[in-house]
């Protein structure tokens, strides 16, 4: 009798036929995945590219402007939206949302690029683009702090936050492309853009320089790529000589709000200095074709960019939104890095998550897609203590036998 034979049955074709039937089972759990993820709004679709074109044609028409004003990211911020009538000479808002707007704006101010504005949907209520954009009436709920994480203790020098042993921010200015509505630092927005002094980020500097324990420094605001290039090249060359700071890293929305501002210029200027760049794309809309000319400039230039997605509410609170935004990111040489747990700002809580959904979107995440487009679930602990990572703990008991797991599947196994 053949070796590979048991009580008559070729184990080989045994085996083919178990393999088969599990393979049949992951399909039915990737298929019913895939159904949903394509309800998800993306920004390379037929669809979201018609919004674009409408809407920015009406700009560019109202403005008198062209196709090289609209790729001119000094263009785009001269022009930026930030008046509740300009919106309304491209949306139809009603009466009550008018004077919504209206009436937040004047307390909190609002700016959105032109570019930025065309990637809204007004069809949809929540529109993700939308909602991180317009002022919103919610904003006057007066629960929440304004600095829960007491940024203004620990600030030791200059525009420096330091809350961890070997690396530490500089704030290089307030001013954004776009003020979103849920921003952690709404407080600083203020209403003017500043930069930074040259007072300040030499005073910062210094203390870098007297600090030998700082290997990281994060220039970041605001919207560190708002500062031109020679003030950035500024920064990056007194950093770079001094021994003890190993890395640069450059904290920057422009990749969704502004993308035209990454060129090749800039692109030989962060790779000079060997910058990781973090970045924030809170949903998959916002991955457009122009956000990916962005990244690739980047990338190619072997620039490494990570994605700091923030977790909100009725915005990208979805398993499968989570799931096809990080797998776009992954499709476009981005790492994903953290997802954040939403802060309790005054004026935010309309975008707050329970913790268990997160907690349920990064088991979903697990098995689910590659590791390799797997965000970190952290919380940024009140009083600047540090970011907690949130893990969901079911899967892990111990006991005297050793270890049980729980798979993604919910299949429990152990470990002696
Ligand atoms: C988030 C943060 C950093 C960077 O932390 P990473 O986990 O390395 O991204 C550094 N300093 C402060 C104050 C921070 O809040
Ligand atoms: S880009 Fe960052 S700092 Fe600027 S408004 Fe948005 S979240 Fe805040």
């Amino acid at each position: 009798m053949p070796k590979n034979r048991k009580n008559g049955v070729d184990i080989i074709d045994l085996n083919r036929k178990k393999s088969l039937m599990r393979s049949n089972e992951l399909d039915k759990i990737a298929l019913e995945d895939m159904k949903h993820k394509s309800k998800v709004r993306i920004g390379f679709s037929e669809f979201s590219k018609q919004l674009y074109d409408n809407t920015k044609n009406k700009i560019l028409e109202e403005l008198n402007a062209t196709e090289k004003d609209w790729n001119n990211h000094k263009w785009q911020l001269k022009n930026r939206i930030s008046d509740v009538d300009e919106i309304s000479k491209y949306a139809n808002l009603t009466t009550e949302e008018y004077d919504n707007i209206k009436k937040v704006s004047e307390k909190y101010r609002f700016a959105i690029t032109p570019y930025y504005f065309s990637l809204i949907d007004f069809n949809d209520p929540i529109c993700p683009i939308r909602l991180q954009s317009f002022p919103n009436i919610k904003e006057f709920e007066e629960s929440g702090e304004l600095d829960p994480m007491k940024e203004e203790q620990s600030n030791p020098a200059g525009k420096i936050t330091r809350r961890y042993p070997n690396k530490l921010i500089i704030n290089v200015t307030n001013a954004c492309p776009m003020y979103c509505r849920h921003c952690q630092r709404r407080r600083l927005i203020g209403n003017y853009d500043r930069n930074t002094s040259k007072k300040d980020i030499d005073e910062s500097i210094e203390f870098i320089e007297k600090t030998p324990t700082i290997r990281e420094v994060l220039v970041t605001g605001g919207d560190a790529l708002l500062l031109p290039n020679n003030k950035l090249e500024y920064i990056f060359n007194k950093l770079s000589q001094i021994n003890h700071v190993e890395i640069i890293r450059v904290g920057t929305r422009t990749l969704a709000t502004l993308p035209f501002r990454i060129d090749d210029e800039l692109a030989v200027l962060l790779r000079k200095y060997k910058v990781n760049i973090s970045t924030q794309f809170n949903h998959a809309c916002e991955i457009t074709p122009e956000a990916v000319r962005a990244i690739d400039i980047l990338t190619d230039h072997g620039i490494l960019v990570r994605n700091q997605m923030v977790l909100l509410h009725n915005i990208n609170d979805d398993k499968y939104c989570i799931q096809k935004t990080n797998e776009e990111l992954q499709k476009y040489r981005v790492i994903p890095y953290y997802l954040f747990h939403p802060k309790d700002i005054k004026g935010t809580k309309h975008f707050q998550v329970d913790i268990s959904k997160g907690l349920d979107i990064m088991k979903h995440l697990e098995g689910r897609t590659s590791g390799m487009c797997k965000p970190t679930y952290v919380y940024n602990s009140p009083l600047g203590l540090g970011k907690v990572p949130l893990v969901p703990m079911e899967n892990i008991e111990h006991d005297e036998n050793g270890y049980e797991f729980t798979t993604w599947e919910n299949k429990t196994v152990r470990k002696r």
